[in-house]
């Protein structure tokens, strides 16, 4: 289970004891507030506090008092002429917190996002649960003979099985040492802050997160991408449903100018008006580098000729 029961009941509590507000609320955030959506097989994510709406990046663009907005139109093409010019800040107006559940080689990625806020659950102070990421088996994949960084093809059969029964007992082997070394009867037991030190990376730890929505833009636009890690991107994925919920109009506009959009170089523009022109541009003459002309095909979406 994703969340424990006392987990369960504290979001329960908290969703049963609503209370009246002047502040700007988000109706869409607030049927996901304390709710945790379960990520991988043992994480989450869970909103436990928001600031803003889409009228709050108006409202401080415009820097004026009161609503700020003339019509939910008006809203709508600001927040897009923001995101189109990259003026960020009114997007900093917004922000979230998130209590996530994640396995410690995804928090190690996810903590590189140093423009956000973090307290971190402390094995130093408390035992970390028995619980361990184990992959499903189509998510069991080779290396990646085109991409350095990335997986290929899926494991099959015995190798798959393999795999997964190495994942299994070295997670419960290293497990039953902590807890070993954590002390038996009549033993002192070695502290938690050095018995935690031989767990696998896949063992779960949990935070809470804060962050701004224009710094949270720039984590899904990189976490949400198809060239995420899966196991990253599967995190990034929910919290990109969150905030369409959130800020309807704001994700909109991230979704069309970021998440869906290309960014050219000047050499790569030059080539795409070079084939405007009806030109046939191959990568011989094209000027761009190998990499750079399978990137340059992906945006536009065509095939090597
Ligand atoms: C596909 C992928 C592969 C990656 N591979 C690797 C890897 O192999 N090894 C590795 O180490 N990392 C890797 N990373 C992590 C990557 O290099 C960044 O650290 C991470 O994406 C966070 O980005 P960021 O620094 O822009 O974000 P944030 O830390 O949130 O910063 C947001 C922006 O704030 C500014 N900023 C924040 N802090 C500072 C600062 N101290 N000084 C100046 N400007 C600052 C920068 O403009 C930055 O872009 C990878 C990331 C991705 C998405």
């Amino acid at each position: 289970m994703a969340v424990t029961q006392s987990q369960q009941d504290e979001i329960d509590a908290l969703r049963n004891a609503p209370r009246s507000t002047l502040r700007a609320v988000s109706e869409g955030m607030e049927a996901h507030l304390y709710k945790a959506h379960s990520v991988l097989d043992h994480g989450f994510v869970r909103v436990i506090d928001y600031m803003g709406d889409d009228a709050a990046i108006c409202q401080a663009a415009r820097v004026s008092y009161g609503k700020g907005t003339k019509s939910v139109q008006n809203d709508e093409g600001l927040i897009r002429y923001l995101m189109r010019h990259w003026h960020s800040t009114p997007f900093e107006m917004c922000e979230v917190k998130l209590h996530v559940k994640l396995p410690v080689f995804v928090a190690r990625q996810w903590i590189r996002h140093r423009t956000a806020n973090v307290n971190e659950y402390s094995a130093r102070y408390s035992i970390l649960d028995r619980e361990f990421y184990i992959p499903q088996p189509d998510a069991l994949a080779a290396q990646s003979t085109s991409n350095n960084q990335g997986r290929g093809e899926t494991l099959e059969g015995d190798e798959a099985e393999r795999v997964l029964e190495i994942l299994k007992s070295d997670s419960g082997r290293a497990y039953d040492h902590y807890e070993e070394m954590l002390g038996q009867e009549g033993q002192k037991g070695l502290a938690r802050e050095l018995a935690r030190m031989n767990l696998p990376a896949n063992i779960y730890t949990q935070w809470y997160w804060k962050v701004d929505l224009h710094n949270l833009f720039h984590f899904l636009r990189l976490r949400a991408d198809a060239h995420a890690q899966m196991e990253i991107r599967v995190y990034a994925e929910v919290i990109c449903d969150i905030v369409r919920d959130w800020v309807p109009a704001a994700y909109s506009a991230f979704e069309d100018y970021r998440l869906g959009g290309a960014q050219f170089s000047a050499s790569g523009l030059a080539v795409l008006k070079r084939m405007l022109a009806g030109e046939d541009v191959s990568q011989d003459n094209s000027g761009l580098s190998k990499g750079e002309w399978r990137e340059f095909q992906a945006a536009i979406g065509s095939a090597d000729p």
